[in-house]
């Protein structure tokens, strides 16, 4: 069986580096908030092409404080709207509506899957201030669009980089276009820890100073409390672990788009429908496949050795949690969760398997 992603390769590659990595930090007897983190988050910046980045516990934590921090200044506030694409991964709308404010659910481009800019104009209300486009599967959003967008409404914009890291757009990288970033490093991400991990990169100084007092309880020195905080931290050993697989990023970046160019280029099955991307700005955290047979497809890959997942396969307006979403009317977006699936890709996925994954895509056939 070819795993969907298989985690445990990935890591292995980099195992000695890895368990030194650890040893340091084991040895150093500081394990949270100290020169691994910041050496990270110094590396992330660069790398990056930001001033800052802050570390957290996790990607959702990243787009909940950066919303939070905004309020705290006074740029946001309850009942705001704030523009979402219809068919993202459900923490970029918590993160709206945690903080009290409002998604605004807006539907994608159904051949780029990533939030359309015409649509998100005309969602715009006196209310909004915000807008959250996501590099859903690792496509850079269209931002030059999204920025102007903003510029002429005057609005934020906070990137959902969770699948994108790396990814670029006329040399400027995901985390670097709005006004700040959440990022993920979740295991399965394109960077991924051992463990939980967020981050978020942003030019802005007061925005990093007040990120950093509310992931620490909302302070700035000790004892004294600005905020009332949270406590989200990047640990010394996840940020050690990070530092070393950030060197080898861009070299498996390399290798999920060669596994994708090679999709693009050889699966041919008028039952399947390709992702439609400017392959220079995705990175591939998913690569994913329509179809209008997708149990029969999923099932005939399964049949020959090939695991899929189905991202994401409720829309978030159809979710329990959202029942006030319910009444809403998203067609693209309900039929993509009817008809994605995600195959295979990932740094440790051979073109050996990735040929066999396009021969079986390719004899696959509906009976009627
Ligand atoms: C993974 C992900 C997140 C959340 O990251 P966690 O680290 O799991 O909290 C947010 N947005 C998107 C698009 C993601 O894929």
């Amino acid at each position: 069986m070819i795993p969907f992603l298989d985690l445990k390769q990935i890591n292995k590659v980099f195992s000695e580096e890895l368990l030194a990595a650890c040893k340091r930090v084991i040895d150093s007897g500081w394990y949270i908030g100290g020169a691994e983190l910041l050496s990270f988050e110094t590396a992330f910046a660069d790398y990056c092409g930001v001033k800052h980045c802050v570390g957290v516990a996790n990607g959702l934590d990243a787009l909940v404080l950066t919303i939070r921090a905004w309020k705290e200044l006074g740029k946001l506030t309850d009942g705001d709207e704030v523009i979402v694409p219809s068919n993202t991964y459900i923490a970029s709308i918590l993160a709206i509506s945690e903080n009290g404010l409002t998604p605004v659910l807006v539907e994608p481009n159904p051949s780029t899957y990533n939030l359309c800019p015409e649509n998100t104009r005309q969602a715009i209300t006196p209310r909004t201030k915000a807008i959250l486009p996501v590099h859903l599967y690792g496509h850079l959003a269209d931002m030059p669009a999204f920025m102007q967008i903003a510029e002429e409404y005057n609005l934020l914009v906070l990137e959902d980089s969770a699948q994108a890291h790396g990814a670029s757009l006329h040399g400027k990288k995901a985390g670097s276009w709005g006004h700040a970033s959440g990022f993920s490093f979740y295991p399965g991400k394109n960077l991924g820890a051992l463990g939980d991990a967020g981050a978020i990169t942003t030019n802005d100084d007061a925005l990093a100073d007040t990120l950093r007092a509310l992931r620490n309880y909302g302070s700035q020195e000790k004892y004294k409390n600005l905020y009332k905080g949270v406590n989200s931290r990047l640990d010394e050993i996840q940020a050690a672990m990070l530092s070393v697989k950030l060197k080898y990023l861009d070299a498996q970046t390399a290798h999920r788009q060669l596994i994708a160019s090679l999709y693009l280029s050889e699966i041919k099955n008028p039952e399947i429908s390709l992702p439609g991307v400017d392959v220079s700005n995705q990175v591939w955290h998913l690569f994913v496949i329509r179809t209008k047979h997708r149990a029969a497809l999923q099932h005939h890959l399964q049949e020959h050795g090939v695991q899929t997942l189905i991202h994401y396969p409720i829309a978030p307006h159809k979710q329990d949690a959202y029942k006030e979403f319910a009444h809403l009317q998203l067609p693209v977006s309900e039929q993509l969760h009817a008809e994605v699936l995600s195959l295979p890709i990932g740094p440790e996925l051979s073109s050996e398997e990735a040929r066999h994954i396009v021969s079986v895509c390719n004899s696959f056939s509906v009976k009627h």
